[in-house]
């Protein structure tokens, strides 16, 4: 059908007849426009989800941005087939966000809106349906219709559906009435990709044998019976102190959660004996992802003199500023101070948001703040499913959820009154995405977020980023310092291994120093623990030729392959090739191939020769791909079933062991030699990060940093912990050379298979740009240090804008106007632009 002309066979537009405007997920820059079936009438609002056809045969999960009675002009409106909500699931506020971003960001409101809905809100041609395993069908028969039963039986039989197959079994064209009918009965869940399967969340719970309370004799000779045993004896006295099942059989049904009784002061072993004996039974229970009910188990914890102090600080600033940066070393109690900070804005009856990186979001940190907050806390987190994000979602947006502490995307949730958002450890830059687009800097979403709603932000950091300690220095936002650690604690002591040295005096064990080795040996006398880190996983970066110094590289990228040596795999680390080494070099056919530099996989195998004794334990991707892996693996270490930890940047933020009094740290120079402005921050950031790990409670904790270059001035800040010596070095540096926080940066990478076409079409981009913005403001074009990314050429220029006197939307308009003239030149259009704003 021709979309483009009107013709007479088109329904006159009635005064009933409305339109809506909606954000598609796709990166096109605009909204598009489809006509409301007249059923639907007014339940389409600003908002709503819908589903709409696009193009021959996809559709999609759109949101409705504008209700309108103007049909368009330049093509005839298609019906949009459902409206997926009753009541909003978008409020217009985080409409007015998502365009904030699309125009900072330079992308569409289309690409922000694919980051912001979990998928889990998203029907698509991709969705597929389960069944609801809380749902039961024969009890709800009767409320059923044929369809609907037909479809659930089919779900019965099939573990999952997707869109087609479900519309196959039910003979008809459009199933999403149905959907979402059974969707609103919660008989079906639907999900995205598979390992989003939706779980529902157990746990085991413990209670006494009824038998026990069928009279009073039965208690009482049970009470005889254990007299000799006094520690089985003190956990049933201990379990009926908690489940008074004795007078209230009631409690004794509920039962308690195992994992809660276990934590108390009981034998762990006479409970197992217990149990075997049928004194008490276990048994499992589903529980809800949410409990509003009052969390009784709090125990408050006095915030000391000077963080209290900290605290008014911070809350004196908020009265003049919105943003205030708290720069307070590690475990200083800045999370004493989050929650004080919290419960204060709570019982105001507003809503708070507490972000955290990625990999600081950890069980340890959830425990902790659940202690204080209960189930009432939602955490947003992307190592949960869909549906649990899904839950999240809509427990904010209804009001109930006042409290969530999140990652990244957190940023993107329903806040109707937010009080306070709290951005920890303001400095990592797992906080930017990188790709796809929206290229977003979720710390400078959540602001322009917090300003939106009138509600104040606090950056929190024992290491701030050079740009955030500026604005704070600079009177721009609030500056609060608290630089005690709490308690007795010390700060470790931090010394260098001097791999020059050692290597001469040969002390040096494959990649240990005799200094660490001495100090793990002494480490392990004491029953203390370790930490390891190296930021580099797998087993060697690279396999390299004895005869002819060749690696093999990945064939998509300029990059050599690690080998890991568990899985015997070379793998690409960019763009995630494997393959099976090969038994000769590839490049002369000599057999003698070696492995060069070492990852975590080939510290942990070195170790377990050079310390047999040591029991290791491994922390990077590898070894957390699973769900609860990473837990595990904590909680081994918790509980002291090992002694040493080696990890990735994974081990240096969040995690606070009692019992860690070493921490070891390898390969620093070249973190340190990185070709990056910012090389010098990050390494001085990660060196007090990790060594942060060590000594957290009476003891002082001992750091060895391994190093060519003992003397090197960023490694003896971090040695004195003197982290405004850092930041006086570093704001010359950037001011010298005009950058952040002097300048703003705007990357842009043209991408193409063949380096010449890249090449030009980057030419001609930096061309235009200079003759717009003059050659100081224009970098490149120029290959990046990895010249080919899963095989496309890259070439960069790189925008410096002075901060003021220069209009940056005028700046980025003009960009996507050459982007748009670059794709409608026949030498150039083939190539792939990408913005990337504030790069990291
Ligand atoms: P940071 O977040 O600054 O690294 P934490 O808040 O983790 O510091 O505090 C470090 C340790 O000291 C934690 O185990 C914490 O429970 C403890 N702690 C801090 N302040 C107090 C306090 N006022 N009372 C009791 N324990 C505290
Ligand atoms: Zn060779
Ligand atoms: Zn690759």
């Amino acid at each position: 059908m021709s979309s483009i002309v009107f013709s007479n066979e088109i329904a006159p537009v009635s005064r009933q007849t409305f339109f809506v405007d909606v954000i598609m997920p796709v990166p096109l820059a605009r909204l598009f426009t489809y006509r409301v079936p007249h059923e639907l009438g007014d339940s389409v609002r600003e908002g709503c989800r819908v589903i709409v056809p696009f193009g021959q045969r996809k559709i999609y999960t759109a949101v409705v941005a504008r209700v309108h009675q103007t049909p368009p002009t330049a093509y005839q409106a298609k019906y949009l087939f459902e409206c997926l909500d009753d009541a909003p699931s978008v409020l217009p506020s985080q409409i007015a966000l998502w365009e904030w971003m699309a125009s900072y960001y330079a992308c569409t409101i289309g690409e922000v809106m694919q980051a912001a809905l979990p998928a889990g809100l998203k029907i698509s041609s991709e969705s597929r349906l389960q069944l609801n395993p809380d749902f039961d069908i024969e009890e709800h028969i009767e409320t059923l219709s044929d369809k609907e039963l037909n479809l659930l039986r089919a779900l019965q039989q099939n573990e999952s559906l997707n869109y087609e197959e479900a519309a196959k079994i039910l003979a008809v064209k459009h199933i999403y009435h149905i959907l979402k009918t059974l969707i609103a009965k919660k008989a079906i869940i639907l999900f995205e990709q598979l390992k989003d399967k939706y779980k529902p969340k157990i746990q085991r719970f413990l209670r006494l044998n009824p038998q026990f309370l069928a009279d009073k004799e039965a208690l009482q000779s049970l009470f005889e019976q254990l007299e000799k045993t006094p520690k089985q004896l003190n956990v049933l006295l201990q379990f009926l102190q908690l489940v008074p099942a004795h007078y209230k059989p009631e409690t004794n049904e509920q039962g308690i959660a195992k994992k809660i009784f276990t934590e108390k002061n009981i034998s762990q072993s006479s409970l197992q004996t217990l149990c075997k004996n049928g004194v008490f039974e276990e048994f499992e229970k589903q529980i809800p992802r949410f409990d509003f009910s009052e969390n009784e188990e709090f125990e408050p914890i006095t915030l000391t003199p000077l963080q209290l102090q900290t605290e008014q600080q911070i809350i004196s600033h908020f009265e003049e500023k919105k943003i205030v940066l708290l720069r307070g070393i590690t475990g200083s109690g800045k999370t004493e101070i989050y929650i004080n900070l919290i419960q204060k804005i709570l019982q105001n009856g507003q809503q708070v948001l507490f972000m955290l990186p990625e990999i600081a979001l950890t069980a340890q940190m959830v425990l902790r703040l659940r202690k204080v907050f209960g189930e009432a806390m939602g955490i947003y987190h992307s190592r949960f499913s869909d549906n649990e994000r899904v839950e999240v979602w809509r427990e904010i947006l209804s009001g109930r959820c006042r409290l969530v502490i999140g990652v990244r995307s957190s940023v993107f949730l329903p806040f109707q009154d937010l009080g306070l958002i709290i951005v920890d450890e303001e400095h990592e830059s797992s906080y930017k995405q990188q790709d796809p687009a929206p290229r977003y800097h979720a710390r400078d979403v959540a602001m322009i977020l917090a300003q939106k709603q009138q509600a104040k932000t606090l950056l929190g950091s024992a290491t701030p980023s050079v740009e955030a300690y500026f604005q704070a220095q600079t009177g721009r936002w609030g500056l609060v310092e608290l630089l005690e650690r709490y308690g007795d604690a010390q700060l470790p002591k931090i010394r260098f291994a001097n791999m020059r040295e050692e290597k001469r005096l040969k002390t040096l064990r494959e990649n240990f120093s005799g200094t660490l080795l001495s100090a793990l040996a002494h480490m392990k006398e004491n029953e203390q623990q370790a930490i390891l880190f190296q930021n580099r996983r797998g087993y060697a970066p690279a396999l390299s030729c004895a005869d002819c110094a060749q690696s093999p590289k990945c064939p998509y990228c300029d990059v050599s392959l690690t080998y890991h040596l568990s899985e015997r795999l070379l793998r690409c680390h960019y763009c995630g090739h494997s393959e099976t080494p090969p038994r000769e070099c590839p490049a002369c056919g000599s057999p003698k191939l070696q492995t060069v530099g070492f990852g975590t996989e080939k510290l942990e195998e070195q170790l377990l020769l050079l310390m047999p004794n040591l029991r290791v334990q491994r922390i990077d991707q590898d070894t957390t791909r699973q769900k609860n892996s990473l837990q595990q693996i904590i909680e081994d270490f918790e509980q002291y079933r090992a002694d040493v930890l080696v990890g990735t940047q994974m081990v240096s933020k969040g995690l606070d062991f009692e019992r860690v009094s070493l921490v070891g740290i390898f390969d620093i120079d070249r973190m340190l030699n990185f070709p990056d402005f910012r090389a010098h921050e990050r390494t001085f950031q990660m060196g007090v990060q990790v060594s942060g790990r060590a000594g957290r409670r009476e003891k002082q904790g001992e750091v060895i940093i391994q190093t060519n270059n003992p003397d090197q001035n960023t490694l003896q800040q971090i040695v004195r912990a003197d982290y405004l010596a850092m930041y006086a070095n570093e704001i010359a540096e950037r001011q010298q050379f005009g950058y952040p926080p002097f300048t703003r940066l705007i990357k842009c990478t043209v991408r193409h298979q063949d380096n010449d076409y890249a090449a030009a079409a980057a030419q001609f981009m930096a061309e235009q740009l200079t003759a717009q913005l003059g050659k100081t403001r224009v970098l490149g074009a120029e290959p990046p240090l990895i010249e080919r990314l899963r095989n496309q050429y890259l070439w960069v220029i790189m925008l410096k804008l002075e901060r003021e006197g220069i209009n940056h939307s005028a700046v980025k308009k003009y960009l996507s106007e050459l982007i748009f003239a670059l794709k409608n030149d026949k030498r150039y259009r083939e190539a792939d632009v990408v913005i990337d704003i504030d790069p990291l």
